[in-house]
């Protein structure tokens, strides 16, 4: 049981020279024999399987057809020459296509002119017809008729690496002789226990089988293996920083609840609380009686209600005799923070401060003067907040709303206010999937609002493509009459800036033509602008004075505009789905029927089509946000939140939300049983722990 075979690097292995070598570590970092092990087939085809031309459908992402080629051409000239070859069975034809390596394809494919082919690629659809771009194509044989397994693995490859024999049938060979060589040399990082209790095949079998699979389940065992174990040692770490930090970092033992929050509760609370804001106001006032560091995400649809639930928790801090603060990504969200929540408190005698970037310094002085003597109760600004000048006198909450605005390192340095560590609370108004959140922040304890505000009409959403503008603008006539205001919302992704910023001014000026001055008023906010110039056009549609905001995605976070009724999104097929919902959820916000307007053009990728019928079926977050991690994978989906523990190499969170389970649940047992792995029959699992603690960043401090 040695890991040196696993580390031997990859240019020992026979037939893969220096070239391929560099090739594999620059295109694939793959350097050692466990990388090569690990680079998993991204699917297989069943080999023994032929389609007829005339099957072939968009949706099959691989075909194998037997076939003659009828004829041969080149197309174009030089730079821009094809080699195309037109295959035929006795049920239709279709295109070949090569856009490099023409010349070759001429000699490899003309001696064979009458014989039978194994055609084998992915067919697209184009100027239609299907055609099939780059097929592997080999005469018919003896060897090619009768292969030993059905399955045969797919592997990614690059254009780089096919000019050096490594596509994936090259890949599929170097994998070939490693195999050859395992035995007896893969050590175990599971223990006998959990393998007995799913049944598993070892690591070494995985591997083996996962590469050249000998039946359909081995191959399921051999994934099931593999996800598992990825799964697993995620969510063991993550537990384990969890359960570290819990025991080093103590927190402020919120003991009592007293007359701030009784006496809110009871005379000034606007409405009735929903079950679900009690629930999760519950878990949090457990957690932070504790007397451990409370840090917990707060997840809640747009709407849901999280502001007053941090309210709450803000007055319990106070009860105890401690300060809060509330810090959010934006001005224009830290301002309506600021006025909501004074609103809201004004009836109790509570000093309430607002500091952000437009904070004068006189002001500024008075603040960080009053925090540190005690006189300011609740501070609300943005990552003003984080600067070293802002101390408190006895800092026991920190609530950070629209959490993955702010990195992690920044919210690190609200950890040092005092001198126990303020409990976290984190709002996110994306909503994400459980198996997402249970991966990303599966060190922090998730609270969720799943239920709105009672008397909420849901928004009305319906798809409409760009030549039907103009009854969309009539409509928008309509509302406008009946008092409302309505927000238009342009797209504005980074590498295309200039277009994009082009398409919002020619559709503001159009917009200004068709509803022209005295009758209607029209705001217009963008990035480009300067930030007065922007909090003013804002200020004016929040005040009412303006019916129209066109905008670009500026507007995305927070902003409260109650009388706003109906959201028109342009190009809409341009957003991903969480965008279209967080945008959507800006409307909505008042007594009226409000309505969500998505603008496409007709030409509609499938998967854009997807999105436009998910947004006008459901109003649920967290619906759209599973679509959504279908559609894109985890990996995107994350966007800017810290993703490390995303990469993930075989388990696929969108799939395998049941293993993920299993592991999880595996992992806390394990850790109730053997806190620190010593037991000797967990000792794989440990070291193999060590290994990939050794090899990552340890962000265990930080929530
Ligand atoms: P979000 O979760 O998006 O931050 P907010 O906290 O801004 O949502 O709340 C959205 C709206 O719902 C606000 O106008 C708020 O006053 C209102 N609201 C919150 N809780 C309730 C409730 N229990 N009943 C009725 N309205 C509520
Ligand atoms: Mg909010």
């Amino acid at each position: 049981m040695s890991s040196n075979f696993l580390n031997t690097p990859v240019e020992y292995l026979k037939n893969v020279g220096p070239q391929k070598a560099d090739v594999l570590k620059k295109e694939l970092h793959i350097f050692r024999y466990s990388d090569l092990l690990t680079f998993y087939p991204f699917r297989y085809v069943d080999r023994t399987k032929f389609y007829k031309v005339r099957e072939i459908t968009e949706d099959l992402p691989y075909v194998q057809l037997r076939g003659k080629i009828v004829s041969t051409k080149i197309v174009g000239v030089k730079r821009s020459q094809r080699f195309v070859a037109t295959f035929a069975d006795d049920t239709g034809k279709l295109e070949l296509v090569w856009f490099q390596g023409a010349k070759w394809m001429v000699e490899k494919i003309k001696p064979h002119f009458t014989n039978e082919f194994i055609v084998f690629g992915k067919p697209s659809w184009f100027n239609g017809a299907f055609n099939i771009s780059h097929p592997e194509i080999e005469p018919v044989s003896e060897e090619n008729t009768t292969l030993a397994s059905a399955l045969q693995a797919v592997y990614n490859s690059t254009e780089k690496l096919k000019a050096k024999g490594l596509d994936t049938r090259g890949i599929a060979r170097v994998q070939k002789t490693l195999n050859a060589l395992i035995r007896n040399n893969i050590p175990e990082t599971l223990s006998k226990d959990i393998m007995e209790r799913f049944q598993m095949v070892s690591k070494e079998e995985a591997l083996k089988q996962i590469h050249f699979p000998r039946n359909p389940e081995m191959l399921r065992k051999a994934e099931f293996r593999l996800k598992f174990e990825e799964l697993f040692f995620i969510q063991l770490k993550l537990l384990k920083q969890k359960g570290t930090r819990e025991k080093t970092y103590r927190g402020f033992a919120f003991s009592r609840v007293g007359d701030y929050f009784n006496s809110f509760y009871s005379k000034h609370l606007p409405f009735e609380l929903t079950n679900a804001q009690k629930r999760v106001i519950k878990e949090i006032r457990l957690d932070m009686g504790s007397g451990k560091q409370m840090n917990r995400l707060l997840q809640g649809d747009v709407g849901s209600g999280k502001t007053l639930v941090a309210l709450m928790s803000i007055l319990i801090a106070m009860d105890n005799g401690f300060q809060a603060c509330l810090m959010a990504p934006t001005e224009i969200l830290a301002n309506q923070h600021y006025e909501t929540i004074s609103g809201m408190l004004q009836p109790l005698d509570i000093n309430i401060g607002l500091l952000t970037g437009s904070t004068k310094a006189k002001e500024r002085r008075r603040i960080h003067e009053q925090l540190q003597n005690g006189e300011m109760h609740i501070l609300i600004g943005t990552h003003a907040l984080l600067e070293d000048v802002v101390q408190f006198k006895n800092i026991g909450l920190v609530v950070i709303d629209e959490q993955h605005r702010f990195g992690v390192a920044q919210r690190a340095k609200m950890w040092e206010k005092n001198t126990l560590s303020p409990h976290m609370l984190i709002m996110s108004a994306t909503p994400i999937p459980r198996t997402l959140a249970m991966t990303l922040y599966g060190d922090l304890d998730i609270s969720v609002i799943d239920e709105l505000p009672p008397g909420r009409k849901a928004i009305q959403t319906v798809h409409r493509f760009d030549n039907h503008r103009d009854r969309v603008f009539g409509f928008m006539k309509e509302q406008i009459a009946l008092g409302r205001q309505i927000y238009v919302v342009y797209p504005l992704i980074k590498e295309s800036e200039k277009m994009d910023y082009k398409d919002l001014m020619d559709g503001y000026e159009s917009i200004v033509r068709s509803f022209p001055l005295p009758q209607y008023n029209v705001s217009i906010v963008h990035g480009q602008m300067k930030a007065d110039a922007k909090d003013y056009e804002m200020q004016r549609f929040v005040k009412g004075e303006t019916n129209i905001m066109v905008a670009t995605t500026v507007i995305e976070v927070g902003v409260n505009v109650p009388n706003a009724s109906v959201m028109v999104i342009e190009s809409a097929e341009r957003f991903g789905l969480s965008q279209l919902h967080q945008l959507r959820g800006r409307v909505g916000r008042g007594a009226e029927q409000s309505y969500c307007i998505l603008m496409t053009s007709f030409k509609l990728s499938s998967e854009g089509r997807l999105r436009m019928e998910t947004m006008c079926r459901t109003n649920d977050g967290f619906e759209i946000a599973d679509v959504d991690l279908k559609l894109r994978g985890p990996g995107d989906m994350a966007g800017t939140m810290q993703s490390g523990v995303l990469d993930l190499n075989i388990a696929d969170l969108a799939k395998d939300a049941q293993i993920l389970h299993s592991a999880r649940n595996i992992a806390i047992e394990l850790l109730s049983e053997d806190p620190n792995l010593e037991k000797p029959e967990n000792s794989n699992i440990a070291y193999q722990l060590a290994i990939s603690n050794a090899t990552q960043t340890n962000w265990s401090r930080i929530s």
